[in-house]
């Protein structure tokens, strides 16, 4: 260090305190940032570098950001994963000794943001932490812009981990070292997560915040991941925060469990494709009025019951609301314009609430007692049993109406947020000042008449304070002597008196006492509330709750959903269900209902085979979904629907994740298969497409027969199981549980209609040829195909007995091909036709062709096949 300026070592003394982050070091009214900080954050947020002598023998490389917009840098390096270590000046420059003192005020990190720029209103920031003791592996998350705190555990083991932590989807994991690696190791989807390994401490600290008998009911995996979490927090915001007043403990087993694969493919919250909410069950059940209900939604759709008394109280609220169109749209009025009441809380124990937010905070108050009134009308035990006792904040809305004013400006720190009448001495002041304002016009016109200037007028700037202001024009008309010269402008002169001099002290001292006592008023007020956070955390429960159940009920009505009946009982039936997504967005066109019934002992495996396209995957999809909501306490879109509780639904449906993981589409596919193996238990539902794709045809019917039959003997349960080996039709024989069902097709001369209706007996063809011709294949290359799968002796039927009555023949198939148009027979014809023989494409593709290994193919590499081959056209 030595060489260095006095500033610049007191710099790299605080960088030692944020080795991990980015050091803002405040530099009068710009953030700075030095040495290899300043080239990254010079090349992250595009902004010039420069350098600064330090007094080493080079430049310092540097880069700053203007204080005033600070947040936005900060939000931009945030948003990238980066943690921002905010280091202001904590002593008056004027006053200091030396170079001023700084100081690390707050590190802001992905997952402690409480700026609103940074987080989605409609979604909860977590960060948790991971820790293992003895054996059990403890999970601790937190929402710091609202002070939700969670804990679990579970005996040593990474997929119950994994599975929790995509509940909470976190931005930021702290917790043990070695773990972190492992978890970046296992999952792609943990990859980019930044983690910060993070050891015990302050478990001390933690029963003095919850109190010990909080405390003492945690077992030590979860009192240890509680206690990295809060003391990672408190270390890095330099504040106790006060709004996490309580932890929330949960046995991991209290809810559904859905892999992180099964939300994905379900897509539950996001789609697959974009990864947006649009088109996710929650998109579709989100007409919640406020942030906190919108948050709410997620968490229940994140986390379905397994308790039927907690999901009847549910259902009965739902259904209250579904019922009554006059209450559900009364109550969503009076529930839209409340405020996020939970981050304002949390703003007011993080101590940056200003005057608007307090403000929102009552008029969101003030919404409650309504609120309560229509639940008590209603006569629905649930509603009223809900708002019964639940306390309304008037007297902390009171409070706040009694102390600020309706449009309470931005800033705290500059005035006008007190109201008249609430503190005699602000009000003294305020009179002085206003007194000396009308002194001051007084006086304006006074010297006006006295000197005959009529553009003589009094102004104010910071410097000089108030002045008499005479246009250099008029200047002849003063007579001498009667102001004292300030200051000379091009066009004018600036004078004083002594009088205005008095009256200027005056005022600018009330005005500056003015401001104090209104901060001071304001703090008070703002510490006042913030002793109530518990009951405000409360009442924005209520009032999140409220809002979700009329969201679910507003489109349970629109969308003509019923209620189901969800028991203890095996069986699963529905009667006309529906994909509530697909048909959602499939707008006027008609979504073909479904029955499901899934029953012990003859029926609770269904065999599903039919072409691709027809519907296979949307409709276990749509059994699943229904599951799903059911559990979550919304109606369901089905005619009838009896749901017994499922503890966990498997789903293996497609892997586009895992292939930049750089695992093959065969390997995951057993992996999660053997999960399911594991975890599997007789109240599960197995969801499989497409079962045994991705290896040769022989070993993957071996495959997907072994597992059918494991499900059946070993586990039990329910399950959906699509396949394009039709020849597994046969299973229905031996497996006494099993039944096939099939995708209707309709063959009517060139071509085929899909029903999209499930009927019993097994599809007999995969259709796989007739896909290839759908995707717009030349009908030379389809012609081809037909010709080898008939020469192959292969009928693309099911050898076994299946209704043969509804068996096409290839011949028929065949008859089926469309007509090429014109031009695409002649560019066909140049690429394949026997004049062209010397064309070295054609003979590429023919030689391909014949190199086909059609037997050990499935029809999803022909089609992958046949697709490159057109690419090379
Ligand atoms: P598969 O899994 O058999 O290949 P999908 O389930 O992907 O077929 O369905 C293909 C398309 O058919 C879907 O994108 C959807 O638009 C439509 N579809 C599926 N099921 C239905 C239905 N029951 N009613 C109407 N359209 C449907």
């Amino acid at each position: 260090m030595a060489g260095y300026t006095p500033m610049i070592q007191q710099y790299l003394a605080i960088k030692e305190e944020a080795k991990d982050a980015f050091l803002f070091f405040r530099l009068g009214d710009f953030y700075e940032m030095f040495f290899d900080d300043a080239v990254l954050a010079a090349r992250e947020l595009e902004i010039t570098l420069t350098g600064r002598e330090g007094g080493g023998k080079e430049k310092i490389p540097m880069c700053g950001v203007p204080y005033h917009s600070a947040s936005n840098y900060i939000s931009r390096l945030i948003d990238k994963g980066y943690k921002v270590a905010v280091c202001e000046q904590v002593e008056d420059p004027s006053t200091a000794k030396g170079v001023v003192r700084r100081e690390i005020v707050r590190v802001i990190t992905p997952g402690t943001v409480m700026e609103d720029k940074s987080l989605d209103g409609t979604t909860n920031n977590f960060i948790a932490s991971v820790v293992s003791v003895d054996g059990m592996l403890g999970l601790s998350a937190c929402d710091l812009s609202t002070g939700e705190l969670y804990v679990t555990s579970f005996p040593e083991g990474m997929t119950a981990l994994l599975d929790e932590l995509t509940v909470y989807e976190p931005s930021e994991l702290v917790g043990d070292g070695e773990l972190l690696a492992k978890l970046k190791a296992e999952a792609a989807w943990n990859r980019q997560l930044p983690m910060t390994a993070y050891g015990e401490k302050g478990e001390e600290q933690l029963r003095q915040k919850f109190g010990e008998e909080q405390v003492q009911e945690l077992s030590a995996a979860r009192r240890k991941a509680v206690a990295a979490l809060v003391s990672y927090l408190e270390e890095t915001q330099k504040r106790a925060l006060s709004h996490m007043q309580s932890i929330t403990a949960y046995e991991p087993n209290q809810f559904m469990v859905l892999d992180h694969y099964t939300r994905r493919n379900l897509e539950l919250t996001e789609t697959v494709q974009s990864r947006s909410k649009k088109g996710s069950l929650l998109w579709l059940l989100d007409r919640t009025g406020t942030a906190m209900g919108a948050r709410l939604l997620r968490r229940w759709i994140d986390k379905p019951l397994l308790s039927s008394s907690a999901i009847t109280r549910r259902l009965d609220a739902v259904e209250t609301l579904h019922r009554n169109l006059i209450l559900r749209e009364d109550m969503r009025a009076q529930l839209q314009p409340i405020y996020d009441l939970e981050r304002l809380v949390g703003r007011v124990a993080y101590g940056n609430a200003n005057g608007r937010d307090l403000n929102a905070l009552k008029s969101s108050l003030r919404r409650i007692p309504e609120l309560k009134e229509m639940c008590m009308r209603s006569g629905a035990d649930v509603l009223i049993s809900l708002v019964e006792n639940a306390d309304d904040c008037a007297d902390l809305a009171d409070m706040i109406d009694t102390v600020l004013v309706e449009d309470a400006p931005l800033s705290i720190r500059e005035g006008g947020l007190i109201r008249t009448g609430y503190d005699d001495y602000l009000d003294q002041l305020r009179e002085a000042s206003t007194n000396g304002k009308k002194w001051l016009a007084e006086l304006e016109r006074r010297e006006r008449e006295a000197t005959g200037v009529k553009s003589l007028k009094i102004g104010y700037n910071k410097v000089f304070g108030y002045y008499l202001e005479v246009s250099k024009a008029n200047l002849s008309m003063l007579p001498e002597g009667r102001y004292e010269r300030k200051q000379t402008l091009a066009n004018a002169e600036r004078f004083v008196t002594p009088e205005l001099k008095e009256k200027e002290r005056l005022i600018l001292e009330a005005e500056d006492k003015m401001v104090d006592v209104e901060y001071g008023r304001f703090l008070e007020l703002r510490d006042h509330i913030a002793l109530h956070l518990h009951r405000l955390q409360r009442a924005a429960a209520l009032i999140a709750e409220l809002d979700v159940y009329q969201s679910m009920a507003t489109v349970s009505a629109e969308r003509r959903y019923t209620r189901p009946e969800v028991g203890e009982a095996y069986d699963l039936t529905i009667e006309d269900g529906r994909h509530p997504v697909v048909e959602a967005v499939m707008e006027g066109a008609n979504f073909i209902a479904n029955g499901t019934s899934l029953a012990r002992p003859d029926r609770s495996i269904l065999l599903i085979t039919g072409p691709n396209m027809a519907g296979k995957s949307t409709y276990m999809r749509q059994v699943a979904l229904i599951g799903i909501m059911a559990q979550i306490g919304c109606f369901v879109p089905a005619k009838r629907a009896v749901i017994p509780l499922t503890d966990r639904i498997f789903t293996r449906i497609g892997a586009a994740d895992d292939l930049i993981g750089g695992q093959s589409t065969f390997m995951v596919e057993m992996k999660d298969i053997q999960v399911m193996t594991e975890k599997a238990t007789v109240s599960s539902l197995v969801i499989i497409d497409e079962l045994g794709r991705g290896t040769s045809t022989g070993e993957g019917m071996a495959i997907a027969q072994a597992v059918i039959e494991y499900i059946h003997h070993h586990i039990g349960c329910k399950a959906l199981v699509s396949t394009h080996f039709h020849e597994l039709a046969h299973l229905e024989q031996s497996l006494s549980s099993l039944v096939n069902a099939r995708m209707a097709v309709e063959e009517s001369g060139k071509d085929v209609t899909f029903l999209r209706k499930l009927i019993p007996g097994a599809a007999d063809t995969s259709y796989g040829i007739y896909c290839a011709q759908l995707a717009g294949l030349p009908s030379s290359i389809i012609g081809r195909a037909y010709d080898l799968l008939e020469q192959s002796g292969a009928t693309g039927n099911a050898d076994t007995p299946v209704t043969q009555a509804s068996v096409p023949s290839i011949e028929s198939r065949r008859k089926n091909i469309v007509q090429l148009s014109m031009f695409e027979e002649a560019a066909v014809a140049q690429a394949y036709s026997e004049p062209r023989k010397g064309s070295s494409k054609g003979e590429q593709l023919a030689e391909n062709l014949r190199k086909l290994d059609l037997f050990n193919m499935t029809p999803m590499q022909a089609m992958q096949w046949l697709n490159e081959m057109k690419q090379k056209l």
